[in-house]
């Protein structure tokens, strides 16, 4: 038996025989030729004949009901438009190179640039550049590329899989996933995660030799084991079975009510990235979006989005997902999030810098375009509106009175605005967790960013791979503050969700239930898993010696001694 370990990408098992992907490999002539308007033309039919198989790929995912995927695709139809790139391959056959030529040296480039960007999401771009080059390379050489997956089902090993590989797959001879190079933000990852394969990447040292042999894919371990012993086959298919019938109990969950056995009402919310997860929130069941990262619409912008550009992606969401609530919040640009046009100065400590809402009340125009944005999208649907990395509580005011500034001028346009948007904050450094009653006099609702709040609270980088030993999730600080903000928010009458990752961690779903939490806010997958763990919670057994309901005890709550530490040690 051989082990090889990787990187876990989504959970699961697969059995089977491997299949070892491998795509062409290219002599490409590197003599000069002479005739260049020739290979000019060979150049412009290739790129017309892969953008055409990009848009029926988009077509086809649409079909299927894969908006993410298929948005992939539209997105490398515009790229063959790129004029820069485009320029530099003309520029190379200019030269008297062949169209092959053009293309590796031209499209390497390209992906090189990703390649550098100091941001993880341009960073995974760069496969889609290279994606790009293989299928012009695979129409200038005339390749047959249909049969790579062979014809029996089989855990699928490759270098790395390009979207339009991924997606020309077909699905029920799939049985896992492992790729040798890949990241996590890589569209392949993502596809997986959509598809929900049994998935591993960065497993560099399985080798090819494995190719036809029986394999267990335990990506629950991170690994894959060629030939295993016959015990890991007992256990593991064991394994299989028990995960199918849970996932199949999860689907039945849909529609049933986020409720413990006792009767205490959660919502579960998801957190989307744009219109692109409208099916993933419909699909799952969720009963809203508690966190709708609005940066993304600008991270997915080459330049800074128009009034009109960011009031199309917020109508889509909230057209789509009506009567559900959608938080909004606003943009969150700065720290490990950055984007070239918005010209913000290297900092020595960009976590703790210029970001988020500083950044907005800073540059009021660039505010006050989404913030007008939001409220001509709010008619369309059920919106509310979140600001984040709030400190203080003039900060809330500054935010609320810009938006009711907005709000004026639209109405002076004769633009409709809805009569009701509920307004919240983000908790997610110690100062707010620490001024929750003073800052809940603000707001109707709270959400507490537990990824930062843990950040800020224990001084650990969430960007460091070197802290995981120091990094605790469950930190009693954190959990304190969190139990803290959810008592103040109530006795202020106002709601308190969690949207940071802890909310979806199945060991802390009962306490948070227990210290009265009203919304959870989630990936759209951990939905069904959360209702399940939810519906499974009985509270009754705390009830005997502490209260549940801090909403109900707000009198005798407001009599205590204000403050934290006053709390605490009263
Ligand atoms: C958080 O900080 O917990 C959060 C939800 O926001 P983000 O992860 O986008 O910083
Ligand atoms: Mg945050």
């Amino acid at each position: 038996m051989q082990t090889f370990k990787g990187t876990k990408i989504v959970n699961g098992i697969a059995i089977g025989k491997i299949k070892i992907y491998k795509a062409p490999v290219y002599e490409i002539n590197e003599e000069l030729v002479s005739d260049i308007a020739a290979e000019l033309e060979r150049f412009e039919a290739a790129r017309v004949k892969v953008q055409e198989d990009q848009n029926a790929l988009y077509e086809k995912e649409m079909k299927e009901g894969h908006k993410d995927t298929a948005g992939i695709f539209e997105a490398h139809a515009i790229m063959l438009d790129d004029e820069d790139l485009l320029d530099s391959c003309k520029e190379i056959m200019s030269e008297g190179h062949t169209a092959e030529f053009a293309v590796r040296d031209g499209f390497e480039a390209a992906a090189e640039m990703f390649r550098n960007m100091d941001d993880e999401y341009f960073q995974a771009r760069s496969a889609d550049v290279i994606d790009l080059k293989n299928s012009m390379l695979d129409v200038l050489f005339g390749a047959d590329t249909a049969n790579l997956q062979g014809t029996e089902p089989a855990i699928l090993v490759a270098e790395d899989l390009a979207p339009s590989e991924t997606v020309k797959l077909d699905k029920s001879l799939l049985l896992g996933l492992v790729t040798r190079q890949g990241s996590s933000n890589s569209h392949t990852a993502i596809l997986a995660r959509s598809m929900n394969w049994p998935t591993i990447i960065q497993c560099h040292d399985i080798t090819d030799d494995c190719d036809g042999k029986f394999a267990i894919l335990d990506s629950y371990n991170s690994c894959i084991y060629v030939e295993p012993a016959q015990y890991l086959i007992d256990e593991l298919t064991a394994k299989q079975h028990e995960d199918r019938e849970k996932e199949a109990k999860l689907q039945q969950l849909k529609g049933k009510p986020s409720e413990t056995k006792d009767g205490y009402k959660v919502r579960l919310y998801a957190n989307i990235g744009g219109p692109k997860d409208i099916n993933a929130v419909i699909e799952n069941d969720a009963e809203g979006v508690g966190l709708f990262r609005s940066e993304f619409v600008y991270l997915d912008s080459k330049t800074d989005p128009t009034e009109d550009e960011q009031f199309a992606a917020y109508k889509k969401v909230l057209e789509g997902l009506a009567p559900r609530l959608v938080i909004i919040r606003t943009c969150d640009i700065g720290a490990d999030k950055t984007i070239d046009y918005m010209k913000l100065d290297k900092e020595e400590n960009p976590a703790l810098g210029f970001r988020a809402v500083r950044i907005c009340l800073n540059r009021r125009e660039f505010f006050k375009r989404q913030l007008r944005a939001l409220l001509r999208a709010s008619t369309f649907g059920n919106l509310g509106i979140m600001f984040p990395m709030i400190i203080s509580k003039w900060e809330v005011q500054e935010c609320k009175e810009i938006l009711e500034e907005c709000k004026k001028e639209l109405q002076a346009e004769g633009k409709a605005v809805a009569e009701k948007i509920e307004i919240g904050i983000m908790i997610e450094t110690p100062a707010a967790a620490l001024c929750a009653d003073e800052l809940a006099e603000e707001v109707d609702f709270f959400s507490l960013g537990t990824n930062d709040l843990t950040q800020y609270t224990c001084a650990i980088d969430r960007q460091s791979a070197n802290l995981e030993r120091f990094s605790d999730t469950h930190h009693p600080a954190v959990l304190r503050l969190i139990r803290e903000t959810i008592e103040a928010g109530h006795r202020h009458n106002t709601w308190v969700g969690i949207c940071g990752e802890l909310g979806a961690d199945p060991e802390l779903t009962e306490e948070f239930l227990k210290w009265g939490v009203d919304e959870l806010s989630v990936n759209p997958k951990s939905i069904l898993p959360l209702r399940d763990r939810v519906r499974n919670a009985d509270l009754s057994k705390y009830k005997k010696t502490e209260s549940l309901e801090p909403k109900a005890d707000a009198a005798a709550e407001a009599e205590k001694p204000k403050g934290l530490f006053g709390r605490l040690f009263s």
